[in-house]
């Protein structure tokens, strides 16, 4: 008979189990709960568009748009693309479910994103991030608001401790212009000297050259001109609000004057939290004032700012995974005796009900079973053998006073009310 071969997985996908799990679960559920305290509502998000959304909004010249995006055409001919960010799709919900009435409106969603990437730790072709935008406000309270809210995220992930945030302004339009033609001037005088990618970039998109990791570009971007001398006074007076109200709200952050967000579509503040503890993929969550955006997608002026964060470079920060696992478990139950398996699988149900984490042992030899829930680290052990004389189960349990008095109080009179 011929063997039947595996499929594979594609690469760059992950299956995500085990204490990378839990890690994983854990920074949503401290993202649900600290987007809630911000007052961000949740949205659900299309996993995907029509292509045009995200080449449109993103811009061609972006690494993301000309070479990342799963494109394909479906069976009615219309090109769609798996969504490469979440920005690009909430803007256009913006304008077509009339999302504008609620502005200012701050939203929060998280999920899987695609890029065709290099596969490598910390990067992937599907990889999922936490997402947080205010659409309809130009003050610069907005961005602080933003970037509060990320400073607490990491914080009580407990993972703040070398991660610093990064920030910059890339100006207002005439500024970021004016930047932008002196960069061009400058890259030009010495372009023999660059990467032949940042060469490329010089007519496409020369503000990327910044963000090139390649030395021959390093030492080039250390003379260039800074955004700083081309900063209009509006967009000088914008930058300091919000320095003011990060210092104000206890956010630490460091000036970045070569931090350039990747997307074409970034006006004033630019930002990232970056580490030195995950290597090439430091990143671990990035953002910006993106006020151009909507008007790319056929809308109204609408400023807004937003950022998102991968969650799977959070998850391998967050150490004590296998902690956050092990303390989930409030009771193990185990079946010594067959003839106690109705009154534990009662137990069981109440206890869960009574919302106590509880699970049970009761299968294999019956003399490895009470081994078996010994191993599973649990606050207390309820174990259940059967009393001859008495005719009817029995329980014991073993653990913290108050742990056992607190479950107990549910099972005893299951115990107690056996054949009535
Ligand atoms: P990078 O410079 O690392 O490619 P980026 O600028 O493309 O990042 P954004 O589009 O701003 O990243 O996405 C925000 C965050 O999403 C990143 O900071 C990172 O944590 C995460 N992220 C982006 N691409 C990937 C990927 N391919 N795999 C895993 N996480 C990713
Ligand atoms: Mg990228």
């Amino acid at each position: 008979m011929a063997k039947i071969e595996t499929p594979r997985p594609i690469r760059g996908t992950q299956d995500i189990f085990g204490t990378e799990a839990e890690a994983f679960a854990h920074v949503v559920e401290t993202f649900e709960r600290i987007r809630k305290l911000y007052r961000f509502r949740r949205v659900e998000m299309p996993v995907f568009e029509k292509t045009e959304v995200f080449s449109r909004s993103l811009g061609e010249t972006t690494d993301v748009v000309s070479k990342e995006m799963y494109s394909f055409e479906d069976r009615g001919g219309e090109s769609l693309t798996l969504r490469p960010e979440f920005t690009a799709g909430i803007a256009r919900a913006y304008l077509t479910d009339g999302w504008q009435q609620y502005a200012p409106l701050k939203v929060a969603t998280h999920g899987p994103l695609f890029r065709y990437e290099r596969p490598q730790k910390g990067r992937y072709r599907q990889f999922h991030q936490l997402d947080a935008e205010i659409l309809g406000a130009a003050e610069p309270q907005a961005d602080v608001e933003l970037l509060a809210m990320a400073d607490q995220l990491l914080k009580e992930l407990g993972i703040a401790e070398g991660v610093t945030l990064q920030l910059n302004t890339l100006g207002d339009a005439p500024s970021r212009e004016a930047w932008r033609m002196a960069l061009v001037e400058h890259f030009r005088e010495s372009r023999d000297a660059l990467s032949e990618d940042s060469q490329e970039r010089l007519e496409r998109n020369p503000l990327r050259i910044l963000d090139s990791k390649d030395p021959r570009d390093k030492a080039l971007v250390h003379e260039a001109p800074r955004i700083d001398d081309f900063l209009s006074g509006e967009a000088e007076r914008y930058f300091l609000q919000v320095t003011e109200g990060l210092d104000a709200a206890g956010v630490a952050w460091h000036r970045n004057a070569t931090l350039v967000r990747g997307l074409d579509y970034y006006r004033h503040t630019a930002f990232e939290f970056v580490t030195d503890r995950l290597g090439a993929q430091g990143t671990v969550l990035g953002g910006g004032r993106y006020d151009g955006l909507i008007e790319t997608l056929g809308g109204p002026h609408v400023p807004a700012v937003g950022w998102a964060a991968g969650i799977e470079r959070l998850a391998m920060l967050v150490a004590d995974a296998r902690k956050l696992a092990i303390d989930a478990l409030d009771v193990i139950l185990v079946v010594e005796d067959d003839r106690a398996l109705r009154v534990a699988q009662q137990s069981l149900a109440q206890l869960r009900r009574a919302g106590f984490s509880a699970d049970i042992v009761a299968s294999g030899s019956p003399r490895k079973r009470f081994d078996k829930a010994v191993k599973a680290g649990a606050r207390v052990i309820l174990s259940f053998t059967f009393d001859e004389e008495q005719d009817q189960a029995v329980r014991a349990l073993r653990g913290p006073d108050e742990w056992v008095e607190k479950i107990d109080a549910i099972v005893l009179p299951l115990v107690l009310a056996q054949g009535q």
